[in-house]
C-alpha cells in the first residue's frame, strides 16, 4: 500500500538551487509528488512546526534558520515512503550521512541540512495537514 510522508526542501538548498536535483532524486527513488508549494515561513510557523525541540539549545537558530528564506513543502508518495524518505535523506548530521543521501550531497552543517523529512507515519500524518488541506492530498 502506498503511504504519503511529508518532505521540506530547506532554505540552503533552495537558496544554492540545489532544489531541482533534490527533487529529481526523490523521484529517481520511486517518491510521487503529490503535492508541492514554495512558501517562506513565519517565525510563528517554524516554531509551531519544531514545537517538540522547543527545549533544545539549538531551538532559536533552527527557527531562524528555516525562516530565512523560501523553502519547499511537499506530500511525497510511496511503498514504505516514510521509513524509504529518511533513507534517502540520509544521517541528521552530513558528516554521518551515508554515500549518495540527499544530506551526503548537499547538506552544509548539522542544522543546514537541505531536506526534512517526517520521522514516523504518526508525524507525518500531522505534519500534512500542518500545510496541506485535504483536497490538496487527493490522488489528482
Ligand atoms: P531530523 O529528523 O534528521 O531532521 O533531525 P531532528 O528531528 O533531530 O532535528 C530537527 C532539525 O534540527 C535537524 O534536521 C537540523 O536542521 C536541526 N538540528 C538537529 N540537531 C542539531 C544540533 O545538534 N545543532 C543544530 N544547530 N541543529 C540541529
Amino acid at each position: 500500500m502506498p503511504q504519503k510522508t511529508f518532505s521540506i526542501i530547506k532554505p540552503d538548498a533552495v537558496a544554492s538551487g540545489k532544489a531541482g536535483k533534490i527533487l529529481a532524486l526523490l523521484e529517481e527513488n520511486g517518491f510521487r509528488i503529490v503535492a508541492a508549494r514554495m512558501v517562506r515561513l513565519s517565525q510563528r510557523q517554524a516554531e509551531g512546526f519544531y514545537a517538540v525541540h522547543r527545549e533544545r539549545p539549538f531551538f532559536g537558530s533552527l527557527v531562524k534558520f528555516m525562516t530565512e528564506g523560501p523553502v519547499i513543502v511537499m506530500a511525497l508518495e510511496r511503498e514504505d515512503a516514510v521509513k524509504k524518505l529518511r533513507e534517502v535523506m540520509g544521517a541528521t548530521n552530513p558528516a554521518n550521512a551515508a554515500e549518495g543521501t540527499i544530506r551526503k550531497l548537499y547538506a552544509e552543517s548539522i542544522e543546514r541540512n537541505a531536506i526534512h523529512g517526517s520521522d514516523a507515519p504518526e508525524t507525518a500524518e500531522q505534519e500534512l495537514k500542518y500545510f496541506f488541506n485535504t483536497q490538496e492530498l487527493e490522488q489528482l
